[in-house]
C-alpha cells in the first residue's frame, strides 16, 4: 500500500514536472564552472523569471517546455558579471547622465554592481528598487548610500563624523535608508572616528570596507571585523617592516605643517616592503574573510594619462557629456606628475601587482572592481571590469580565478554566496552568454551574445539596441 502510494506521488511529480512551463530553456550549452575552472558540455537550463530551476542534460530537452528557448550551441554560459566599485555621483545635474550608464553595464555583462558612495543616494535608492523590479534596464544595486569621512571631506555628500555620537547617528541614518554596507573614505578622517565606525557598524551586523587613514594600521581595523579594504595602499602600507614607525611619524605630524600624506609615504613603504611580512598579513586577513578590491585597472588608466590619446575612445559616446567633463581634473594632476614621479608609480604599481596571486594563494577574497564612475577619468562603465579581470590574469591569476574575483567572490562579500556564482538550481539566473571559452582565453568575455538580468534575456540585436539608446 505504501509503495503503491509512493509510485502515485512520484508520477504526479513526473507530471507536474513535465506540463509545468519554464520562462526560458537554454539549450546545448558550454556552461563555465567558475569555481571548479571547467566546462561542462551539452547542458540545459530551465529558468523561471530570474531562478534557474533545473539543470539536465540536452538530450533530456523533451522533457521541459518554456516560453522562450535558446540554443546556445557551441557557445559558453557563465553568471553575470560583478562589479564590486562603481560610483553613481556628481551632483542633481548628473542624475539622469548617470541612471543612463546603468544600460552601459547590461550590455558588458555586468548583471550586479556594488556602488561605493555618492551624492545622489535617494536616485541610486530608487534605480536599486527598479533594476530589481524590472521596470529599469541595469544590474542589481548593492549600494553603500554617503560615503562617511571627517568634516569638509573631499567628496561630496559625505557624512562628516569626528565623536562616537556623530558615528551612532550617522550609522542610524544609513540605516534608515537600507543601505547595503558601509563605505569610509580617508579624505579628513581621524583615526579615531575610522576605528570607532568599524566597531559600531560590526554591532550593528552591517559590512563595512573603504579607504583607510595612514594614521591607523590595517591589522587593527580587521581584528575589529572590517569586511574589506578598497585599492592596495592600504595593504601595501602593511607589508611594510617599518609600518609602526611610519605610522607614528605619520600620526605625529598629522597636525603639523608638515604632515605626510597618502603619496608622500608609499617611497618610504616602498623600500621596506617586507615579502615575508606580506605573507604572514594575508593569511591573516584571509582567516578574517576579509576581501581586497585591487582596483588595477583605474590606477593604470590613471598612470597612463600623460601618455595615452584618450580623444577615440570607443566608449565615450555613450558617457552623458556631463561625466565626461568631470574626467578633466585628473588629467591636470595627472599632468602635474613630475617624471620621477611617474617612474615611481610604475616601479609601485608592478610590485602591487605581484601581491595579487598570494592574496589569492593564501585564501584573501580578491573582489573585481574597476571603480568606474564620474570624475574617474576614461574608466567607463562595464569595459573596464572587462579590463580589471584581464589585469588580474596579467597579474598571474588563471582565467577562471580572475573570473571568480567578479561572478563568485562578490557575493562572498555580501553574504549571499548560496543564491550567486554558478548556474545551479535554485540560485540566481543572471548569466552571460560568450561566443568563446573564457577559461582558455580570458578576452572572451569582449564577445557576448546575449545576456540574462533580472529574469530578461537580452541578445546581441537587444544589447546593441540598448547601446544604440544612450548614445550622444
Ligand atoms: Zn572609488
Amino acid at each position: 500500500m505504501k509503495q503503491l502510494a509512493l509510485i502515485a506521488l512520484s508520477l504526479l511529480h513526473l507530471a507536474s514536472a513535465q506540463s509545468r512551463k519554464y520562462t526560458l530553456l537554454i539549450t546545448n550549452a558550454n556552461v563555465v564552472d567558475v569555481a571548479a575552472g571547467k566546462i561542462i558540455p551539452h547542458q540545459l537550463l530551465a529558468i523561471s523569471n530570474d531562478t534557474v530551476k533545473a539543470v539536465d542534460d540536452t538530450k533530456f530537452a523533451a522533457k521541459y517546455k518554456a516560453e522562450k528557448q535558446y540554443d546556445a550551441h557551441g557557445q559558453y554560459v557563465m553568471p553575470g558579471l560583478w562589479d564590486m566599485h562603481i560610483h553613481l555621483r556628481g551632483g542633481d545635474s548628473t542624475i539622469e547622465a548617470n541612471k543612463a550608464l546603468l544600460p552601459l553595464f547590461l550590455a558588458y555583462g555586468v548583471t550586479t554592481v556594488r556602488e561605493c558612495g555618492g551624492d545622489i543616494t535617494p536616485s541610486v535608492l530608487e534605480w536599486r528598487k527598479q533594476t530589481a523590479s524590472g521596470e529599469l534596464a541595469g544590474p542589481r544595486i548593492f549600494t553603500a548610500g554617503p560615503k562617511l569621512d571627517g568634516p569638509h571631506a573631499v567628496w561630496a555628500g559625505s557624512i562628516p563624523v569626528v565623536t562616537p555620537a556623530d558615528v551612532t547617528a550617522a550609522l542610524d541614518s544609513l540605516q534608515k535608508i537600507h543601505v547595503d554596507f558601509v563605505k569610509i573614505y580617508d579624505s579628513k578622517i581621524s583615526g579615531d572616528a575610522y576605528l570607532e565606525i568599524i566597531r559600531q557598524a560590526k554591532q550593528r551586523g552591517m559590512k563595512v570596507t573603504g579607504h583607510m587613514p595612514y594614521t591607523v594600521e590595517l591589522k587593527d581595523a580587521a581584528s575589529l571585523g572590517m569586511d574589506g579594504s578598497e585599492h592596495l595602499y592600504y595593504i601595501f602600507k602593511a607589508c611594510s617592516s617599518k609600518e609602526d614607525s611610519l605610522t607614528q611619524l605619520i600620526r605625529e605630524r598629522e597636525h603639523s605643517d608638515r604632515p605626510i600624506g597618502l603619496f608622500g609615504a608609499l617611497p618610504a613603504l616602498y623600500n621596506t616592503f617586507d615579502s615575508a611580512k606580506a605573507d604572514r598579513l594575508f593569511q591573516f586577513l584571509a582567516a578574517k574573510h576579509f576581501s581586497i578590491t585591487p582596483t588595477l585597472y583605474i590606477s593604470k588608466t590613471l598612470a597612463g594619462i600623460k601618455t595615452t590619446d584618450h580623444t577615440q575612445d570607443s566608449l565615450a559616446k555613450y558617457i552623458d557629456p556631463k561625466i565626461i567633463a568631470t574626467y578633466a581634473g585628473r588629467v591636470r594632476s595627472a599632468r602635474r606628475q613630475s617624471d620621477e614621479g611617474t617612474k615611481f608609480t610604475e616601479k609601485y604599481e608592478a610590485l602591487v601587482m605581484s601581491l595579487v596571486p598570494k592574496m589569492y594563494k593564501a585564501g584573501v577574497n580578491i573582489v573585481a572592481g574597476s571603480d568606474c564612475g564620474s570624475s574617474n577619468s576614461y574608466v567607463y562603465p562595464g569595459e573596464s571590469i572587462h579590463g580589471e579581470i584581464k589585469l588580474l590574469v596579467s597579474a598571474g591569476l588563471t582565467p577562471a580565478q580572475a573570473l571568480q574575483t567578479s561572478v563568485i567572490n562578490g557575493s562572498k562579500f555580501f553574504g549571499v554566496q548560496s543564491q550567486f556564482g554558478s548556474l545551479k538550481p535554485g540560485k540566481c539566473s543572471d548569466l552571460i552568454v560568450l561566443e568563446h571559452n573564457p577559461l582558455e582565453n580570458i578576452a572572451a568575455i569582449d564577445q557576448l551574445n546575449a545576456v540574462l538580468s533580472h529574469g530578461k534575456l537580452y541578445s546581441r540585436t537587444d544589447l546593441d539596441a540598448l547601446l544604440a539608446s544612450i548614445r550622444h
